[in-house]
């Protein structure tokens, strides 16, 4: 249970520890060059590209998926703090050539070809592999990027730019000269490049280990399917109901196709059920799996569980395929018959296009779950929730006196926007809104 002087003391300690090591380069390079004078605008260059390098190795460690680095914040705010750090890495990389080029032409030799060829391309190499990584990243749809692609360049340059740096550093030699320094340097180097080797290598080599096979595939709904996966010859994973995980279906533990797909059973049940709309490539092709076909699982992941949750009233707002963890999260009260007060706004488009509509009929009779359909499309006579979740919907179903309820939000990114909006209108503390997004990259 997060109570907030646990979610504050939490974010500070991180936020902390974040700052120190972005700038702990800069004291390690201080060390013996207190009384250097080259200047203010050549001291500051410098100190932004070790800072920016800084900022590059430790995206290797926000990307690489440890579930106690991100706790207790969600996957997708970590990702979005990756964004974020990337785009503002980006800046003082760029700041740091920018102003040593302009502050003293004696720098223009960095990356003058004909003083030093490797040196130059290098320099460049750099200059270019952070710009495209950042563009890439923020262009990616516009430019139509497969993902797979998008991510497999993502990690390679950002290596390039990490080990290139470093190369520079011990090149240029004028801060990080003393041996100890050195090893410092490249040891943290080493380890920020190593956790993506550990992440694309290790990690699918321990998956091989335990595969999955495909028992069953069912549709849902019109262009959504349940698939159920059974381990093969182990005692497959342990998760919170609510959690994701990673699947690669079909392929080997090493395929770029692996994606993100919550756990929509329960976690007394035996075999896993992922829940899947069709949206592209991948997801399209669920529905002609065949049963037997074998499968690798990572995870579990994330923090969208109840035990997150300190108040007594648990309130759901959900839209589309963004049911799978309140239906794994209902399951599994089901399955421990907690009737712990609940309520679930659920949004689609219309009754028959809703996954779980008779599942969630029979669990909310069963347990002490308000259960609030809002269709778009309603059939005919309905009295109930009608057109998109807003504030109104929310207004009608959330008690007045919000002060014992937490608020769990999946659902398509307007939503979602609409609902913490309102919710943060309404002064709830940020740390008793829940959210998990689909769409992290
Ligand atoms: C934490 C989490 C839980 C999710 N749970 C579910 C779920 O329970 N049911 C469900 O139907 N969908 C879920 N998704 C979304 C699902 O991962 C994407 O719909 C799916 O990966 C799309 O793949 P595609 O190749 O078919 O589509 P594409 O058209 O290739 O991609 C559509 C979008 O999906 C995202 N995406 C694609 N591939 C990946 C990938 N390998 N890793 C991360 N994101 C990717 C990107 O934002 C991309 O723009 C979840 C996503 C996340 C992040």
């Amino acid at each position: 249970m997060v109570t907030k002087g646990e979610f504050v003391k939490y974010s500070a300690k991180w936020l902390i520890l974040f700052t120190v090591l972005v700038i702990a380069p800069l004291l390690l390079a201080s060390i013996g060059h207190g009384e250097s004078n080259r200047g203010f605008w050549v001291e500051f260059g410098v100190a932004l590209g070790f800072v920016g390098l800084a900022m590059m190795g430790l995206q290797f460690v926000l990307t690489a998926r440890y579930s106690k680095i991100g706790a207790p914040f969600g996957l997708d705010e970590l990702l979005q703090f990756h964004g974020q750090a990337g785009y503002i890495a980006w800046g003082f990389i760029m700041g740091h050539f920018i102003i040593l080029f302009a502050a003293d032409s004696e720098f223009h030799k960095f990356l003058d070809p004909f003083v030093n060829f490797p040196r130059a391309l290098a320099l460049s190499g750099v200059i270019l592999a952070i710009t495209i990584l950042v563009a890439t990243t923020y262009w990616r749809e516009k430019f139509g990027i497969i993902y797979e692609w998008w991510r497999a360049t993502h990690g390679a340059l950002a290596l390039i730019v990490v080990f290139v740096g470093t190369v520079h550093i011990m090149q240029v030699g004028f801060y990080i000269s003393e041996l100890w320094q050195q090893i410092v340097w490249v040891g943290f180097s080493l380890a920020a490049m190593g956790l993506l080797l550990h992440n694309r290598v290790w990690r699918p080599m321990k998956m091989k280990e335990k595969p999955w096979k495909v028992t069953k595939v069912e549709e849902e709904v019109e262009d959504t399917w349940t698939v159920e996966f059974e381990p093969v010859g182990h005692e497959g994973i342990e998760f919170s109901a609510g959690q994701f995980v990673w699947i690669t279906i079909g392929d080997s533990p090493f395929s770029l196709q692996q994606h993100p797909f919550t756990i929509s059973s329960s976690p007394d049940e035996e075999n896993i059920q992922l829940t899947i709309k069709e949206l592209g490539d991948f997801t399209s092709t669920i529905g002609e799996i065949e049963p037997g076909t074998g499968a690798y699982i990572e995870g579990p992941y994330g923090n969208f569980i109840l035990s997150q949750s300190a108040s007594t009233h648990n309130i759901f707002i959900i839209g589309g395929i963004g049911v799978t963890p309140t239906l794994s999260i209902l399951k599994s009260l089901r399955d421990r018959q907690d009737q712990r007060k609940t309520t679930v706004i659920y949004g689609t488009k219309s009754q028959e296009l809703t996954p779980f509509y008779e599942e969630f009929k029979t669990i909310s009779e069963e347990l002490n779950v308000n259960m609030v359909h809002v269709f778009e499309e309603p059939p005919k006579g309905w009295e109930g929730e009608t057109g998109f979740i807003d504030e109104g919907v929310m207004k009608r179903n959330i008690p007045e006196d919000f002060t014992n309820c937490e608020f769990f939000v999946c659902g398509p990114p307007p939503m979602m926007d609409v609902v913490e909006m309102t919710l943060s209108e309404w002064g709830v503390p940020v740390y008793k809104i829940h959210s998990e997004r689909f769409n992290i990259a």
